[in-house]
């Protein structure tokens, strides 16, 4: 089987090709790369997976690759994926994360390939929700509340548009947040962890600059949930969606807490006006139940461990 990752360079890409190099061996894993693409997540890969030079903003690009590989399935997680950048641009967010979307489906449709195809949906597509609808279920309304959010609900709907009216097989999930190793040093749990990190050595003085303390956010760690994408090719039905999440809801306030009870020093906290968003999401907490039920999927790391993990992750870089 030949599978494609779009954003294997990324976070979780890089984390899917590495659970299906060790667990599925007799596929052969391709992915996108952009010419400037940063590759220190997969130096580790590169004898055993095969790049090609992609952006979602080229639909040649796209087809080219596409001609090429031929892929029985597509893992698409290539985003403009951080909230805050979205805010200041809006235009190239979607343009990245929707019409790059389009061109994805557009080249698959043209070329007569018909891979079953992951969308990543996010949890923050959920966005506005009232205290009774938590946990949400995937039937919830979308009430998105960045452009970012925004750019993933039109991703879903695109997906399930492309499924009804072309028949492409898409599979849809609302991943919740996750972190880990690999985790980009801009995300709040990374952020928080390259700080105390920097402290340790001295690098910086003891102050921990933080945004927002009280949102709370469902978090899982990353090699969880790319095994539920995996498990979501497997077994999910196309045209459908899924929400994948732990359940259990941390406050910033308490991932800082955690994170600094596993270091020995003292900081001060400080909060920086600039990490502040327009318009942030109080409070997201899935339920996967539809998921687990079909899948068998259960999160098997403990979040304590996914911040030990990114801790150790940021000691050994900084
Ligand atoms: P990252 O930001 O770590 O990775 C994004 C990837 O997308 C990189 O490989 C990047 O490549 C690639 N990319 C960005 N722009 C383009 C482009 N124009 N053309 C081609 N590739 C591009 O994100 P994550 O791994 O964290 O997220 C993966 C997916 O999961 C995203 O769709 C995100 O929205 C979604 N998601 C993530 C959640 C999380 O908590 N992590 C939660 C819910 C959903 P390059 O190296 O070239 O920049």
């Amino acid at each position: 089987m030949r599978v494609l990752i779009t954003g294997i360079t990324g976070f979780a890409g890089s984390h899917l090709a590495d659970y299906i190099l060790a667990n599925h061996p007799q596929t052969e894993v391709f992915g996108t790369i952009r010419w400037r693409s940063r590759r220190e997540n997969i130096l580790h890969l590169e004898d055993k997976i095969r790049l090609c030079e992609a952006d979602l903003k080229d639909i040649v690009s796209l087809k080219k690759c596409l001609a090429e590989i031929k892929p029985d399935r597509i893992f698409h997680l290539a985003a403009q994926s951080f909230v805050p950048t979205s805010w200041k641009c809006p235009g190239e967010t979607f343009a990245i994360n929707a019409l790059g979307q389009i061109n994805l489906f557009e080249a698959v449709l043209s070329l007569n390939l018909s891979p079953k195809i992951h969308v990543a949906g996010s949890s923050e597509e959920y966005g506005f929700v009232y205290s009774h609808e938590v946990p949400m279920k995937e039937t919830n309304p979308l009430r998105p509340l960045s452009p970012y959010a925004v750019s993933k609900v039109a991703q879903d709907l695109l997906a399930w548009q492309y499924f009804k009216s072309y028949g492409l097989r898409t599979v849809r999930t609302r991943g919740f947040n996750h972190t880990g190793p690999r985790r980009g040093e801009v995300f709040i749990c990374s952020n928080f962890a390259h700080q105390i990190a920097e402290i340790e050595k001295g690098k910086k003085d003891p102050v921990v600059k933080v945004g927002n303390l009280e949102a709370k956010r469902d978090f899982s760690d990353v090699r969880d949930i790319i095994r539920g994408y995996w498990l979501c090719l497997e077994k999910g039905e196309e045209g459908e969606v899924y929400n994948i999440g732990q359940g259990k809801a941390y406050s910033m306030k308490e991932v800082l807490e955690m994170l600094l009870s596993l270091s020995k020093v003292e900081v001060k906290v400080e909060v920086d006006p600039e990490r502040l968003r327009p318009s942030d999401v109080p409070i997201l907490i899935s339920d996967s139940s539809k998921f687990r039920k079909l899948t068998g999927w259960q999160p098997k790391i403990p979040f304590r461990q996914s911040l030990q993990d990114l801790l150790n992750y940021w000691r050994e870089r900084v």
